[in-house]
């Protein structure tokens, strides 16, 4: 850990949404164990893109902040693009400022998006080769898809990005030696879109609750029936784990898979941005030589 202060996550938090409150408590916790400071600042649900603005521009100049996160998905009328654009590139630990973005695309990032980042950390410690392999990308958004896509290039993938308009998207994704799944779309991906012997990582966060709101192939699965039964809530993902598991040779569970990683990789992104702003400073109280 550093000397001195801990580094310092700033939220900004807009709206009531229950899942992003679900997201920032988590986010909040993970940071208190791992000795990070995180504060998160709260708007009320109506509140204009400016205030939005003004509260980013208060975070980038609060020289205490190391790293900045506003909780997507933002409330309508607002612009994801235009938030992204206002924060300080240097404090953007999700990773999704231009400046970031076009780093990350020209494979020399400053903070790579934490979903992604944790998807290729979950690779790596499984030590699933990637040089060569076809991977498939289910899902093309700023946060997930295209950055996926990115960093398997960059790990010589041979690697396609597919869509709502994909044509022959099952026969395509039985194609994929890697299949990454983030649509946001319970249960699409069967077992008739994997091959034998795939690595499958399901990014998908739905949330079901009622036995109406499950399509029909998760309704056989005992964890969803059981739960919908008992009047709850089930967090399922893109995949149909249950119908894929015979077929593959790993797999991420929904809940319990990627999205602890996401939260690991927004504490090293803020541990990150927390070394680099203390070297910096370090580096401007140096005499300046002759
Ligand atoms: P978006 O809604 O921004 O993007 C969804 C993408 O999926 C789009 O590119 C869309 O295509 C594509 N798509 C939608 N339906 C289909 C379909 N039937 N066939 C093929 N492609 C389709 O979603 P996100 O990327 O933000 O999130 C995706 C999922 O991942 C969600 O469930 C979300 O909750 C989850 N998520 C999980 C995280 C975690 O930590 N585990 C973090 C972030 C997201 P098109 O572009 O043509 O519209």
């Amino acid at each position: 850990m550093l000397p001195g202060k801990p580094p310092h996550l700033r939220v900004i938090l807009l709206g009531r949404d229950p899942a992003s409150e679900t997201y920032v408590a988590s986010k909040e916790r993970a940071a208190r164990e791992a000795g990070i400071l995180a504060q998160t600042v709260r708007l009320a649900s109506g509140s204009t893109p400016q205030a939005l603005l003004e509260e980013v521009e208060r975070a980038n100049h609060d020289d205490s902040v190391d790293g900045i996160l506003v909780q997507m998905p933002l409330e309508r009328g607002h612009d994801s693009r235009k938030v992204f654009d206002a924060l300080d590139p240097l404090k953007d630990v999700d990773g999704f400022h231009a400046e970031n973005v076009g780093r990350l695309h020209q494979g020399r990032p400053r903070f790579v998006p934490c979903t992604p980042a944790g998807i290729l950390a979950l690779l790596d410690h499984y030590e699933i080769p990637l040089a060569g392999r076809r991977a498939v990308v289910l899902g093309r958004s700023e946060i997930v898809g295209k950055p996926v896509a990115a960093l398997l290039t960059s790990r010589d993938a041979t690697v396609t990005l597919a869509h709502s308009k994909t044509q022959d998207l099952r026969e395509l994704c039985r194609e994929a030696d890697i299949l990454v799944a983030a649509i946001g779309r319970p249960g699409l991906v069967t077992a008739d879109f994997v091959r034998e012997g795939a690595v499958v990582i399901d990014v998908g966060i739905n949330r079901l609750d009622s036995v109406d709101s499950a399509p029909e192939n998760l309704r056989g699965s005992v964890r969803v029936r059981e739960a919908l039964a008992a009047g709850k809530r089930v967090l399922v993902g893109d995949v149909d784990f249950d119908g894929v598991l015979p077929k593959v040779a790993a797999i991420t569970p929904v809940p319990g898979g990627v999205g602890p990683l996401t939260v690991a990789m927004l504490l090293r992104n803020t541990l990150q941005a927390a070394l680099a702003r203390r070297q910096s400073a370090a580096t401007e109280l140096q005499p300046k030589e002759r």
